[in-house]
């Protein structure tokens, strides 16, 4: 795994900076010590990632109950998301990966509302323009419909295995 380099990692602390302050205005997490969120470390997924925006990481062998924040190994964002163009959809996804940090380990009812509560609303839309522009970014392929010259950006081909939703024409493979 290659580490940040300076200017990721004068992002990423800026944006732990900012996500923590909301938090401590946060109805929500008022009885809570948010002081270990300071010291988690801070990295980065693989460029090519798409649909992971973030993770939350613990070592090896730890079970779900010992899971919290006294022993994360890492938290990892995106590369992307360090863009200025997606800063408020990183703090959302910064913010949904340290409330699996406080121990809140699997996406229920619980989960959500907390995750709810941040009060950038409109960042949880981000996340499907987010992976679209992931996919731009990374696709080797074009699926091309002839019927209505609707264009899909994918990694791989599509080998006349799909149909486009409206047409219901088979879509050619253009590479780029
Ligand atoms: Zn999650
Ligand atoms: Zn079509």
């Amino acid at each position: 795994m290659v580490g940040p380099n300076k200017s990721q990692i004068i992002l990423l602390e800026d944006l732990r900076d900012f996500v923590i302050n909301v938090m401590l205005d946060m109805k929500i997490w008022q009885d809570y010590d948010l002081q270990p969120l300071r010291r988690i470390n801070l990295g980065l997924l693989r460029k090519n990632a798409t649909r992971k925006h973030g993770v939350a990481k613990w070592p090896k062998g730890i079970t779900i109950h010992e899971l919290g924040v006294h022993n994360i190994e890492i938290i990892e964002l995106h590369p992307e998301l360090l863009g200025k163009k997606w800063s408020a959809y990183a703090a959302y996804v910064l913010h949904h990966e340290f409330i699996h940090a406080l121990g809140f380990v699997k996406h229920d009812s619980l989960f959500r509302s907390i995750e709810r509560a941040w009060p950038g609303r409109e960042a949880a839309k981000l996340a499907s323009k987010f992976t679209e522009y992931l996919c731009k970014k990374s696709a080797k392929w074009l699926w091309v419909c002839s019927g209505c010259d609707t264009e899909i950006p994918r990694k791989k081909p599509s080998n006349g295995r799909y149909k486009c939703k409206k047409c219901l024409v088979v879509l050619n493979d253009i590479k780029l």
